[in-house]
């Protein structure tokens, strides 16, 4: 399976600052001043040789995940301000459809950051578009419903053309797509209002996402006994919004700090471990910094195997 990254912003959608891109450039042409490439004119060279702060930034919008399965089926997780993007480029496979263009989507929950894109999510203005809205929320259709009321949104939810359905899905259940090749599954995480953690399986691979979710240093009896759900898995992509320091000053925000997420990755025996849902107010050089840190604290560990990333708009992992 593939797994696409469209979304990786905690909270609030965060756009690269003017001042912040200004930096950036000045930072890039100093260097570029005082490097061996510039004599050469090895502009790739020179790129490569950068920070990654300064070469990449990990993105302003919301969550939205996509997973791509081996026979092309295409999964939805939320819909963050990163799904419009998404809706965009599934347009041309849905005009170019001569059938039923199927979607299945997974709601982690309806905080804002969740769901704020979903008015812009194209797919739903087709008729020829059917989309499979999976939650553990009875009443999730009531809260997408009052989401696009007219006060809110010009078009409400029921205008839109797509066909929709809406599908309990509870913690203890297993979904399966595709004749059984894709199974899915579903567990609670520990955030105001409570959030879902969803388990992709296809060709013995495991992708779970879990944000929005808060671990910290009490709940080491809940991570020990939601160990099953997680052990293992190829890929992480988890919650892990703050600083150590943040972390205690937003305690009971719903967030984890990023050395509790390389704590339980380690405990989960987790391969590949993604940070994800970044502080709105933190820049890039703050959120590479991080990166480099979470590395250093699973060095300190011993824990030589967990692979660890940091999430970053349009960044895809092939399982
Ligand atoms: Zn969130
Ligand atoms: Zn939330």
């Amino acid at each position: 399976m593939k797994v696409n990254l469209h979304g990786v912003r905690g909270s609030l959608p965060a756009p690269l600052r003017n001042n912040e891109y200004k930096t950036k450039v000045a930072e890039i042409l100093r260097l570029f001043t005082h490097s061996t490439h510039k004599n050469s004119g090895n502009l790739k060279d020179f790129w490569k040789s950068l920070p990654n702060h300064l070469k990449y930034t990990v993105g302003g919008d919301t969550t939205c995940v996509s997973v791509e399965s081996r026979q092309g089926a295409c999964y939805v997780v939320d819909f963050g301000t990163g799904s419009r993007v998404l809706g965009d480029g599934l347009v041309p496979a849905i005009l170019s459809s001569n059938q039923l263009f199927e979607l299945n989507v997974f709601i982690t929950h309806t905080h804002w950051d969740h769901i704020q894109a979903l008015p812009f999510f194209k797919p739903i203005f087709f008729p020829q578009v059917k989309i499979r809205f999976h939650s553990p929320y009875p009443d999730l259709e009531e809260r997408l419903i009052y989401q696009m009321k007219k006060e809110f949104f010009p078009i409400e939810f029921h205008d839109t053309s797509s066909q929709k359905e809406f599908i309990l899905f509870q913690p203890g259940e297993t979904l399966e797509f595709e004749e059984g090749r894709m199974k899915i599954e579903v567990h609670p995480l520990k955030h105001p209002g409570n959030s879902y953690a969803y388990k992709f399986i296809e060709n013995e691979k495991i992708f779970i996402f879990a944000t929005d979710a808060e671990f910290t240093g009490d709940d080491w009896e809940y991570i020990r006994g939601v160990t099953p759900f997680f052990t293992g898995s190829d890929l992480l992509v988890i919650d892990s919004q703050y600083t150590l320091d943040e972390s205690f000053a937003k305690f009971d925000w719903g967030h984890t700090a990023y050395t509790m997420a390389v704590n339980i990755a380690n405990h989960w025996k987790i391969k590949n471990l993604a940070l994800t849902h970044h502080e709105p107010s933190y820049d890039d050089k703050k959120v590479y910094g991080i990166w480099e840190e979470s590395q250093e604290h699973a060095k300190a560990l011993g824990d030589s195997k967990l692979k660890i990333h940091l999430a970053r708009e349009g960044m895809v992992f092939k399982l």
